[in-house]
């Protein structure tokens, strides 16, 4: 078996466009309307200096794009990268206008990047770069709670977030809504239980409810379910770890691999999420986990047989190169832009069911959303609601204790009783959400006759889009 490296990035940009382009020619909206919703309407490109931790000034080049005004704000993640370009800006900012139109949430879409390589910096560096972009982001108009709202992506985390509301709050001193312009952030500066771990286990409700429709698994050779199923992982970072750490213990999926940059493990039997996230934390290596075995490169770990490849570092990491050697039976898209148009056709035509990014994904902006609409409203979701909920519930209990003369369960007391806290709120409105977008995209894959699921998520996000426009009575 041969395998392979990741590949480059540059195909990124003309695969979303071609997915776009397919799903549009199916669509009835007039030419010149979907020239609107494709188009990114406004980039801010700057380079700005840096102090190095040795005095040495760095010019450090970063990115902003806006890809849709149709709804305010726009919202999207930031990435540190040291190759990242313009035009994968612009393509992870159009699909976040998609996303966000799958998932019901009401912006427009958005992605900023800063070129460094986030494995590879001090935290003094970090913390001066993050700085200096948000105060070019403030200049130009580029951040703001009304304006757009960014969040955490690949190689960035919380940490991020904090210097950025800060940076923000200190060139905008005394406006109420000031925390609204950052998602993504720590606890103790208004962010949000759940947001850390959402895209994870937004990418473990999507993959529950895929795997439970019988008649698209029967032809995989799959019974429903995620429970057994052997899981193939790349990327233990943020989406990557919550993810495999959601199949595995909420679903009981078998991890079988997990690949990172300097390599990849597998076992047959197995591996435990947070013993190996624990191992690579304490050694600075994946490698040499008990019992595992290594994979070197970690691209190989993407071409074992297994049921369910979740690919959850960066784009193009299936290629019509390594394609053709693909052998799960599902991919689910974690990452962005993980299988390129080219791949796509290939993993298709050989019967492999992908569950597209700008679904499955989404669960990240969906609590981000949450987290905003908490930070206009300066108020937690359980406050008002918790101890109210927990005392309807135990007169319920009394009622069904005196009626049929039969005690609950005591712990099913205290917890029903006691009343649900935040998190509760976010986890079960992030499961709906991502529950009632599969769905909805199901029913215009089944309905509208289209060729695939991410055809059919296309298809769904640019007729929402469209909606809004037509609304306006811009277009015919
Ligand atoms: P992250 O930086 O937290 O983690 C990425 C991980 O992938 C890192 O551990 C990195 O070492 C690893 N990696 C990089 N190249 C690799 C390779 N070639 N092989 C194996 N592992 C590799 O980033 P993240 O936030 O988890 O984002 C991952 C993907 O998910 C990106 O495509 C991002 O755009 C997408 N995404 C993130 C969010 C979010 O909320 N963070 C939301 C939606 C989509």
């Amino acid at each position: 078996m041969s395998a392979s490296q990741p590949q480059p990035r540059g195909r990124f940009f003309e695969s979303v466009s071609r997915y776009f382009d397919r799903a549009a020619r199916l669509t009835h909206i007039h030419p010149g309307l979907l020239d609107q919703v494709k188009c990114c309407n406004a980039v801010y490109r700057m380079r700005f200096p840096v102090k190095r931790d040795d005095g040495e000034i760095e010019v450090v080049e970063a990115f902003r794009a806006e890809h849709s005004h149709h709804r305010l704000p726009t919202k999207g993640g930031i990435r540190f990268s040291p190759d990242v370009t313009q035009d994968e800006v612009i393509a992870l900012a159009a699909l976040m206008t998609y996303k966000c139109a799958i998932v019901r949430v009401p912006f427009g879409g958005a992605k900023g990047a800063v070129r460094i390589d986030p494995h590879n910096c001090s935290p003094g560096f970090r913390e001066r770069t993050t700085r200096r972009y948000t105060a070019e982001l403030v200049k130009k108009n580029f951040i703001g709670p009304g304006v757009d709202v960014p969040a955490p992506d690949y190689g960035t985390s919380e940490r991020e977030m904090a210097w950025i509301v800060d940076t923000y709050e200190a060139l905008n001193p005394g406006k109420l809504h000031n925390y609204g312009c950052v998602t993504g952030k720590p606890l103790s500066l208004h962010g949000i239980p759940g947001r850390k771990e959402a895209t994870g286990l937004g990418v473990f409700y999507g993959i529950q409810e895929c795997l439970s429709i019988a008649e698209d698994m029967k032809p995989l050779g799959l019974g429903t379910g995620v429970a057994g199923k052997r899981v193939i992982v790349q990327g233990l970072g943020n989406v990557g770890y919550h993810a495999a750490n959601f199949l595995q213990a909420e679903g009981r999926a078998i991890i079988t691999g997990i690949a990172e940059r300097e390599g990849g493990i597998y076992s047959a039997d197995g591996l435990d999420v947070s013993a190996v996230f624990k191992h690579r934390q304490q050694t600075d290596s994946i490698l040499n986990f008990p019992g595992a075995e290594n994979v070197i490169p970690s691209a190989e770990l993407l071409e074992r047989e297994c049921d369910i490849l979740v690919p959850a570092a960066l784009e193009n990491q299936i290629t019509a190169e390594n394609a053709p050697r693909i052998r799960a039976k599902i991919i689910a898209e974690a990452a962005n832009g993980p299988v390129d148009a080219e791949a796509e056709a290939i993993l298709l035509k050989r019967g492999v069911f992908i569950i597209p990014d700008l679904y499955l994904n989404a669960g990240g902006v969906t609590v981000s959303y949450f987290e905003w609409l908490k930070n206009l409203s300066h108020v937690s979701f359980d406050r008002m609601t918790s101890r109210y909920q927990g005392l309807t519930n135990r007169h319920i209990i009394d009622a069904v204790e005196r009626l049929t003369g039969k005690a609950v369960d005591p712990r099913e007391r205290r917890e029903l009783t006691a009343g649900p806290g935040e998190i509760n709120y976010v986890y079960s409105a992030l499961a709906e959400t991502m529950s009632s977008a599969y769905h909805h995209v199901y029913e215009e894959w089944r309905t509208q006759d289209l060729p695939d699921l991410r055809t059919a998520a296309f298809h769904f996000a640019i007729n929402r889009v469209a909606a809004t426009y037509l609304d306006l009575g811009i277009f015919p």
